[in-house]
């Protein structure tokens, strides 16, 4: 593990003084904006005169999304659902684009009457519903990157082949859209900079103008695993794009993890300790918090969060780590060793840090009863 930045740490006793202070009803969500805006400035000043557009899934709460718009972002958005958001936010349209290649034509014509001029595609059928419903506005075409996955991957559900995108790109400037060039995204928490370098690499070889490349997300934070810091990433793009461009096309990125993660802390309340038999060794952790009500991104245990616990220093032992539902899926980590104080006991306090991520967004209305995760904002 890195150590944490001073920054960091500052954020940290924020979180942690409001936290107590507050004393809130747990489970809960809190997001130190201050921490938004610093993450958000660290991407520009690694990415000079790159267009940053924060890609709302990761954390749509009111006020993020507030303080991104007065710092200048751009938004990816995904649905009508988030063009709503960023509009009432005070986004302006022209800083908003649809980067979701899977949409109801409906959807195009309602993001294009509120002032949305900028979208991605990775289909024919999408294309002409652009042509139709978006005339003239800003396209990219999404191709499917040929590098290792990251860990938590997209799979093949988006972008086409390098040739169709070429032959999509073609067919957009043939159908009256204004062409930008390629986009891919790496797959989210991607910790091999040589993803970017690969699909940058393939972009070129599209062979097709490029007037803006948009590179996407993907940038990792440091879990209970260290992540490479931003910079290692910025400086492969920016040689990647040097070495693969006579003319380096317009920079555009779409970071949602690397703005939100290390911004929040979601404090949850043990509900039970228990063993499965009296031999075994591991006891299970029942906490307030599972699967279903922000920690979707357990699933496969791709993130394996660091956990800060009542009783630290005293002795441990191993854990498995389960949420509160009725649900056999709702075990947070059994494969991944995890060893939390022998002291631990109902009513303890356990935080899970960097959860400003993909956790709130993805909690579910109200399975088994259980209310969505409400997010808090300090600062
Ligand atoms: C989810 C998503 C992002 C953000 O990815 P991160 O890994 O959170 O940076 C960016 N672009 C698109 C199109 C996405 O779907």
């Amino acid at each position: 593990m890195f150590p944490p930045t001073e920054a960091a740490a500052t954020a940290d006793q924020r979180l942690r003084a409001f936290l107590d202070d507050n004393a809130p009803t747990t489970p809960c969500l809190v997001v130190d904006l201050a921490t938004v805006r610093e993450n958000f400035r660290s991407l520009r000043a690694e990415l000079p005169g790159a267009d940053v557009l924060y890609a709302v899934k990761a954390n749509p709460a009111p006020e993020v999304v507030a303080a991104l718009v007065a710092e200048g972002s751009g938004f990816d958005v995904a649905s009508t659902g988030e063009v709503e958001l960023c509009l009432a936010q005070g986004a302006d349209p022209s800083s908003l684009s649809y980067g979701n290649p899977i949409k109801k034509a409906s959807d195009i014509a309602r993001a294009h009457a509120a002032g949305v001029r900028r979208f991605t595609f990775d289909s024919d059928g999408d294309l002409e519903n652009l042509a139709e419903h978006a005339p003239g506005a800003r396209v990219a075409c999404r191709f499917l990157v040929d590098a290792p996955a990251s860990g938590t991957p997209f799979g093949a559900k988006f972008g086409c082949a390098p040739e169709m995108a070429a032959r999509l790109l073609r067919r957009a400037a043939g159908l009256g859209l204004s062409v930008d060039g390629a986009a891919f995204h790496v797959g989210s928490q991607h910790t091999d900079p040589a993803a970017w370098v690969a699909g940058i690499r393939q972009a070129a070889e599209l062979g097709v103008p490029m007037r803006a490349l948009n590179i996407g997300g993907g940038f990792p934070t440091g879990y209970r695993d260290p992540a490479p810091p931003l910079s290692e990433h910025a400086a492969a793009i920016r040689g990647a794009l040097a070495e693969h461009f006579p003319t380096p096309p317009a920079l555009v990125v779409e970071p949602g993890r690397a703005v939100v993660a290390t911004a929040g802390v979601i404090r949850t309340e043990v509900v039970l300790v228990s063993r499965k038999s009296d031999a075994d060794e591991h006891r299970w952790v029942y906490l307030d918090v599972g699967r279903y009500s922000g920690l979707a991104e357990t699933e496969n245990e791709y993130i394996a969060y660091r956990l800060r616990t009542a009783h630290p220093g005293g002795g441990d032992g191993p854990v498995v780590i389960a949420g509160p539902t009725c649900d056999g899926d709702d075990v947070v980590y059994q494969r991944t060793p995890y060893r939390l104080p022998l002291a631990l006991r109902a009513g303890d306090l356990v935080d899970i840090l960097d959860a400003g991520a993909y956790t709130a967004s993805y909690s579910s209305v109200s399975f088994n009863g259980f209310p969505p995760l409400p997010t808090l904002v300090v600062g």
